[in-house]
């Protein structure tokens, strides 16, 4: 056997990855290496039913970790890939140990940004990206605690969401004049601020937080604007950064994210990364994007196993998100732009309807909230570069599915 295939991360992209190389048939060795101590897991429940206590941690396990030794899969884990030899077809451990590759996968996932403000390192801030990070936000729920969440993207407003429903008194401070501005239309931000209202929250929109206070843990949060709320624990969800310095530090081509070409091959031969490290090429929307979805990282696992082994696969997916709060699901595909035009299908009063996002004519977005088998059809369109027209799409007695290309 050959020195086969080192994986470097064990996230969710890694953890598909490794299974779909044995079922594509890759007989070598196939070495997994991640810097946490659990065996690849799913992190959306971590702000959802993993935050709210309703499943544990075997739940949320992609594969029971039985399946990594009955595949014949090494598992490193509590280990880092400090270094990548890219001319020694090795990588060398933290503990100084060194691994030799025939190729080498990067799935190093991305890192949360960090707010830089006075008093930003005071304990009880926490940040949620691991499994402990959600034990901790979950021990600091109790009837009546204080929290303040920084960001009214889908991190924050998941975990406002959950810890509202545990009778805690939330605040959310968000920069942007809107919720979930980046992702979402106003129509959608505008349905889930009133669901936040609804259920008590306190939602400050156009805010930006100037610092923390706070003796021997936070106590208070201070904006810009002269406002301040007290906290007995902060959640801040500003963001995450691509973990690309790794691959950056080996000569590899990055770019917001490692850059790879539709088969997930950076620049380098024999290196392939897949997941939210990699910024790829999109045949949909004619540029190149980074994308932070189970869906993407699931998908690229799967092209990068077939062509590694072989099968010429190239990735072209119409990219789709979620995000539960309360009781509504909403469902994203697609990316909008700024200046994109819009057509709503559905009373959003009667709590489920979709947003179209049209472009040039082209159908290049949607967002469903409570709407199934909209978003799937929705999914079809989207990655067809369906042109339906505005009536038909705001008419909601014309079925979706009718209106291909
Ligand atoms: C709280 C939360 C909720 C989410 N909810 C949703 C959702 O509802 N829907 C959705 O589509 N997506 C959601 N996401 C995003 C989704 O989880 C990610 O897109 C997905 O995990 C990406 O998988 P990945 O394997 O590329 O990266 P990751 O899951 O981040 O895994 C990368 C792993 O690599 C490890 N690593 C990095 N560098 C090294 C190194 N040098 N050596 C060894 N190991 C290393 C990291 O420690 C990490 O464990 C959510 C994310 C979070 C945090």
């Amino acid at each position: 056997m050959g020195a086969g295939i080192v994986v470097v991360g064990a996230g969710h992209c890694a953890g598909q990855l490794v299974a779909r190389l044995r079922a594509e048939g890759y007989g070598d060795a196939i070495t997994m290496v991640g810097a946490e101590a659990h065996p690849p897991y799913q992190r959306p429940p971590l702000s959802k039913n993993y935050l709210s206590g309703e499943v544990g941690v075997e739940r949320v396990l992609l594969r029971p970790a039985s399946f990594y030794e009955e595949n014949d899969i090494e598992l490193r884990l509590a280990t880092r890939v400090r270094e990548i030899d890219a001319d020694g077809s090795r990588v060398i451990l933290d503990d100084g140990q060194s691994l030799a590759y025939e190729q080498l996968v990067l799935a190093t996932g991305a890192t949360v940004r960090r707010l830089a403000v006075p008093g930003a390192n005071l304990p009880g801030i926490g940040y949620l990206r691991e499994i402990s990070d959600s034990d901790a936000i979950r021990a600091a729920f109790s009837e009546g605690a204080r929290l303040v969440v920084v960001g009214g993207g889908y991190i924050g407003l998941e975990v406002a969401s959950v810890a509202a429903g545990r009778g805690v008194a939330v605040t959310v401070v968000e920069t942007e004049s809107r919720l979930m501005s980046r992702v979402a239309s106003p129509e959608v931000s505008a349905w889930y601020l009133e669901r936040h209202r609804e259920a008590g929250v306190d939602v400050r929109t156009g805010v930006s937080v100037s610092g923390f206070e706070g003796d021997a843990k936070v106590s208070r949060v201070r904006c810009a604007d002269g406002s301040a709320f007290d906290a007995d624990f902060v959640v801040v969800g500003i963001g995450i950064g691509a973990n690309d310095a790794l691959a950056a530090a080996a000569g590899l081509e990055t770019d917001n994210g490692v850059v790879v070409d539709e088969y997930g091959a950076t620049s380098r031969a024999g290196v392939w990364a897949a997941g939210d490290c990699t910024s790829h090429p999109s045949r949909l929307y004619g540029r190149r994007v980074r994308l932070e979805s189970v869906h993407n990282a699931m998908s690229q696992a799967k092209v990068v196993a077939a062509n590694i082994c072989g099968k010429e696969t190239p990735y072209d997916e119409a990219p789709w998100f979620w995000s539960d709060q309360y009781d509504a699901k909403l469902q994203i595909v697609g990316l909008a732009e700024e200046g994109d035009e819009r057509v709503v299908r559905g009373d959003p009063g009667a709590g489920a309807f979709t947003v179209f996002r049209l472009r040039d004519g082209a159908l290049v977005a949607a967002e469903t909230v409570n709407g199934m088998r909209d978003h799937i059809a929705c999914r079809k369109l989207v990655g067809a570069g369906a042109r339906p027209s505005r009536e038909a799409l705001a008419d909601a007695s014309v079925p979706l599915a009718t209106l291909a290309a």
